[in-house]
């Protein structure tokens, strides 16, 4: 271990303060009957933590060389099945099927920061059937994610997420805690999945076109926007009319909706599409 280079390429930025993951697992919500997937174990710091409070853990990590290193560090550990494998490539209903049967699952990881965003919407996305989520992520991003509608950080991310779950920020983790010490401080953030999503949109695709399209020219009126994705097969009056009978002004931003107001928009939108 003494001999181990941290791989900045992985973002290796391993906790020091064993304070810090007895507080994530005591805030995450896990029980000793949930599974949990970490992903990331590193040195095993949070893996331990985890170990201790739920009925079995599988340990997802990408970094080869660890895996000589990690039986040492978690053998007194008789709940923990480490893997050696890349998150992002792993098909997780598979997993899930193989070593959770019938279990009530939670994710927890202190992510590596290159991928969080995709980790974060593709455990969303996936639909799994996760309880819940926690993770460390940069702070901004913490903010990202839990901005709420109107705000500078709310975007498409944000409106995404509040269709499978709703986040909580939990604590700041310094800089200082993490070998090597990162640029940003840190937040840990734990996303409680719902059973039934918030909104029933007759066409899920839709949904997430049209918060996609409301976001992507931040500037613009939501009508504009619209037309700018929508255009080629809805006309201008119809998309004002649309945001009018979803109850908005004509100068309504993206930015100003919530779950609701997209879902209403995505509805229109949809049986406008089929009626043309
Ligand atoms: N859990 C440890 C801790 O808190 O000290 C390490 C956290 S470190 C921020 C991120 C960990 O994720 C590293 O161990 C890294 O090798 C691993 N990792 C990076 N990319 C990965 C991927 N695509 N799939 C699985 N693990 C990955």
């Amino acid at each position: 271990m003494d001999n181990f280079k941290k791989k900045k390429q992985y973002g290796q930025n391993f906790l020091t303060n064993s304070a810090i993951p007895k507080r994530i697992a005591s805030e995450s919500g896990i029980t000793s009957e949930d599974g949990v997937i970490e992903i990331g174990p590193g040195f095993g710091i949070l893996t331990r933590e985890l170990s201790a409070i739920a009925d079995k853990v599988v340990a997802i990590e990408i970094d080869t060389e660890l895996m000589d290193i990690l039986p040492e560090k978690l053998k007194d550990c008789d709940n923990v099945k480490v893997i050696n494998a890349d998150i992002l490539k792993t098909d997780v209903k598979k997993l899930i099927d193989e070593e959770f049967p019938n279990k009530s699952i939670c994710v927890c990881a202190n992510l590596p920061y290159y991928i969080t965003t995709d980790i974060v919407m593709s455990l969303l996305e996936g639909e799994y059937g996760f309880r819940t989520i926690t993770v460390m992520v940069q702070k901004e991003v913490a903010e990202r994610f839990c901005a709420k509608e109107g705000s500078d950080g709310y975007g498409a991310i944000t409106a995404s997420i509040s269709y499978y779950a709703s986040v909580k920020r939990l604590f700041t983790v310094k800089a200082g805690s993490f070998d090597p010490k990162p640029k940003v401080d840190s937040a840990v953030i734990r996303f409680d999945l719902f059973d039934t999503p918030p909104v029933t949109p007759i066409d899920k695709k839709t949904l997430f076109d049209v918060i996609k399209a409301a976001f992507s020219q931040r500037r613009k009126t939501l009508a504009n926007s619209l037309n700018s994705y929508f255009g080629s097969i809805i006309s201008k009056p119809q998309i004002s009319e649309i945001i009018s009978n979803a109850g908005f002004t004509e100068n309504v931003r993206g930015e100003e909706l919530d779950i609701y107001g997209f879902s209403k928009i995505a509805d229109l939108i949809y049986t406008t599409k089929i009626h043309l």
